[in-house]
């Protein structure tokens, strides 16, 4: 399932097989069958002869947690090391969206995250990328129209494999959703940016910004001291110029530390003029980090601040909070999966 048709199709043909069978293998694989003996447009021996010489892993479903406040599900898959990791299901307007996970574990050690308090532990492969897409197709009985690369993990720091799954989601023999209904999201790898930028122009791009000053957004995101906000800012512009494509910058909102009405002009100073948009991101509590939320009046001031340097603003609607399921709640070890249904 990493693979592509033609690198299929050059296995079936050095098997003696013909090369149309690839296809019909990759356009099954890519509906998430599980078992050779689904493939009911193959011959029997052909079945038999690929049982025998290959498997089929998707991931397994663990457990889910439904939201009752907005039908946003929770999945924990467990992958074929017996690693688990979490997607999240949701259902808007416009379509439904999963978030995936690109990583098992992340070693960014952003201050706020959940995800990256057990470290990293390894990257996750093209195939249980599209794996969480296919399980989770599968389960809710419903196709899925957008992806982001919102979960754990720090895309840009497995971007070959991240690479390999947008090409395969996007395959007209496979699940065929559109390069401008995935946004990629990351705290800024500074170098792989200007790549994004020439490999997938047509994917949106999220920043984690987070802080407008390097001495406190290093404190922060670590991963400032390796590439400050002046090279960000740069590679963003640079990105802007090569695509024309918006940008969107996340913005968490921490009490006390990057809510103040001064933050919100400096960012608004910072931004101005950039083809961008800012998301504010009240924090979602991570008990571990003793980090607080910003009140609902220090958010719209801020949001009030960065109008009026005419900036385009919004503030990210919550889905799946009673779950943990938000931005920044998933987990290494699923360990927060309660109800198990
Ligand atoms: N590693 C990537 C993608 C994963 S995080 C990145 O950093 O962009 C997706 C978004 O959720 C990021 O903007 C991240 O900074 C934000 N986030 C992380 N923890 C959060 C929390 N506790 N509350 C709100 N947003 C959080």
């Amino acid at each position: 399932m990493d693979l592509d048709l033609a690198q299929l199709e050059e296995i079936f043909i050095s098997m003696g097989e013909a090369k149309f069978r690839a296809k019909q293998v990759f356009m099954w694989l890519h509906k998430g069958v599980g078992d050779f003996g689904e493939m009911r447009n193959l011959p029997k021996t052909l079945i038999e002869k690929l049982r025998n010489n290959f498997n089929i892993h998707l991931p397994q479903i663990v457990k889910f947690q439904e939201s009752k406040i907005d039908g946003t599900r929770k999945y924990l898959f467990r992958l074929e090391d017996g690693n688990v990791i979490e997607s999240v299901f949701m259902k808007y307007k416009f379509g439904n969206s999963i978030c995936i996970s690109s990583q098992v574990g992340c070693r960014m050690g952003c201050k706020f995250c959940a995800s990256t308090i057990g470290g990293l532990r390894r990257n996750m492969t093209p195939a249980e990328m599209l794996g969480q897409v296919l399980m989770t197709e599968k389960d809710t009985g419903e196709k899925i129209s957008h992806i982001v690369v919102m979960g754990t993990g720090e895309p840009f720091d497995n971007y070959e494999n991240l690479s390999k799954f947008l090409k395969l989601v996007n395959s007209k023999d496979g699940l065929n959703i559109g390069m401008r209904n995935i946004t990629v999201s990351t705290c800024g790898v500074v170098p792989m940016i200007e790549n994004f930028s020439k490999d997938f122009p047509q994917v949106n791009l999220a920043i984690s910004l987070h802080q407008v000053d390097d001495e406190n957004r290093s404190k922060l995101m670590p991963i400032n001291k390796v590439y400050p906000i002046g090279e960000l800012i740069e590679a963003c512009k640079k990105y802007t110029a090569n695509t024309s494509r918006r940008i969107t910058f996340e913005y968490t909102l921490v009490r006390g530390e990057n809510d103040t009405i001064e933050h919100s002009r400096a960012l608004g100073k910072l931004l101005k003029g950039m083809l961008c948009h800012v998301n504010l991101i009240p924090l979602n509590e991570v008990k571990e980090t003793g980090l607080k939320t910003s009140n609902r009046e220090a958010v719209l001031r801020f949001q009030e601040g960065l109008k009026s340097f005419g900036i385009p603003v919004t503030i990210r609607r919550e889905m799946g909070d009673d779950i943990d399921g938000a931005c920044g709640q998933l987990r290494l070890n699923g360990e927060n999966m309660q109800n198990m249904k």
